[in-house]
């Protein structure tokens, strides 16, 4: 088995590239997956695991879009986490925690107030519970947490959250169980392509390594594949977001519910563990904590929950999402070149989207449909955004 040409050689071992492998080793292909480093350790790893949904109404056509990928994959994410659990023993810790997400005072204009209301009709219109409070009864909700000036709440009953590297370990070792190869510590440097179709890739020692198939699920780093940027300008467009986390180590969580204000956020864990996140800056691939970032989380989860003033967290660390602008993610085959797909450019939403990524891609490679039809997202030439 592990001397056979594999059906898909997937390069990246984030969650992404483990949940295409998952999929793909359910429908009982072949496959090898192929990582740099070690698997489910960076952008994989560093997330703090939200799996949540926020649509606006549809807009001009009923084609999918962006929410319908996202409204897919939540549900995958607690049907996988239970047989996870089943086949290795590791739980990945979904829970419908619910969540709360705050309006500042500068939200209290027309145009934030039309904002608040276009995500409510979104919500409606694709059955996403959504519930306006007031301040007083979002304290009522969470009453460690302080909501003094905002203006208006809402309460999302169903938004999730995941232990993003528990899911990490579970896939590996499941992936492994059911006969995929894992090779961790080999970094891709190439797509292997003669006459118009894959052959598998080239690694950094030059070794070819042959497949049927092969996806790049390579994350912040994949514009550094030439023959993929090459054949799908879109993936050169990816680049590294970097997000800082602060985490700290309560005896017991003092509230249950994700607690999100703008693009900030507070992930409580069951067992004590508080994330608090998350920056967005465009620094290369420096992937280090910096004073100033730590110190605005810290002053960020000090506003929101007095009883954390002066604690001094755990730990803080930084990674680098696959940073897309416009229409993202990058999710499907390569138009022109047979057995090459992409599954890449998930920006801020990749762990939510992994599972629904991975079921795409494995259904393409089996010649069977996409969970949703994703001719939005296919790696085609660059589109104007
Ligand atoms: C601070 C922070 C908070 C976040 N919070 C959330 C959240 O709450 N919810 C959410 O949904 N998303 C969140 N994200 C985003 C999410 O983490 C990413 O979108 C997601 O992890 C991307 O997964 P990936 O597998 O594509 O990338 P990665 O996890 O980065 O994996 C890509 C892998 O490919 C490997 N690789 C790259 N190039 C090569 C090569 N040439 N050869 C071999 N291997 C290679 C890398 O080593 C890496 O392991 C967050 C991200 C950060 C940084």
């Amino acid at each position: 088995m592990n001397d056979a040409v594999p059906d898909l050689l997937i390069v990246g071992g984030g969650l992404v590239g483990l949940s295409a492998g998952y999929a793909a080793l359910r429908r009982g292909l072949r496959v090898e997956i192929l990582e740099r480093e070690r698997a489910g350790s960076r952008a994989s790893w560093a997330g703090a695991g939200m799996l949540n949904c926020r649509p606006w109404p549809r807009e001009g056509s009923a084609a999918p879009d962006y929410h319908d990928l996202t409204l897919a994959s939540i549900p995958l994410h607690e049907k996988w986490a239970a047989e996870l659990l089943e086949e290795t023993g590791i739980d990945a810790g979904f829970m419908r925690c619910g969540a709360l997400e705050l309006y500042p005072p500068e939200d209290d204009t027309p145009s934030g107030r039309n904002n608040i209301e276009r995500v409510m009709e979104g919500c409606h219109a694709r059955n996403v519970r959504a519930e306006r409070v007031s301040p007083q009864e979002a304290k009522a909700l969470e009453p460690s947490v302080n909501f003094d000036g905002a203006f208006t709440a809402v309460h999302f009953p169903d938004d999730a959250q995941v232990r993003n590297p528990r899911l990490g370990k579970a896939l590996a070792l499941a992936c492994r169980q059911r006969g995929g190869v894992l090779r961790e510590g080999i970094a891709v440097a190439d797509v292997w392509i003669e006459n118009g179709r894959v052959r598998g890739v080239l690694d950094e020692q030059g070794t070819r390594r042959p497949a049927r198939n092969v996806l790049a699920a390579t994350g912040a780093w994949s514009a550094q594949l030439p023959a993929l940027t090459r054949l799908a300008p879109r993936t050169a467009k990816i680049e590294p977001w970097r997000g800082q986390m602060v985490c700290y180590r309560l005896p017991k969580p003092l509230f249950r519910r994700l607690i999100t204000v703008d693009a900030r956020y507070l992930v409580p864990r069951p067992d004590g563990v508080l994330l608090a996140g998350s920056t967005m800056e465009h620094v290369g691939f420096e992937s280090v904590t910096t004073a100033e970032g730590q110190a605005e989380l810290r002053a960020f989860t000090e506003r929101l929950v007095p009883a954390l003033v002066g604690v001094e967290p755990e730990q803080g660390w930084a990674d680098l999402r696959p940073g897309l602008k416009g229409n993202h993610p990058i999710l499907g085959m390569v138009s022109g070149v047979e057995g090459l797909f992409v599954a890449a450019g998930h920006a801020r939403n990749g762990i939510c989207l992994a599972p629904v990524s991975g079921e795409s891609i494995a259904a393409l490679v089996c010649g069977e449909e996409p969970p949703v039809p994703l001719a939005t997202w296919l790696p085609r030439a660059a589109q104007p955004i």
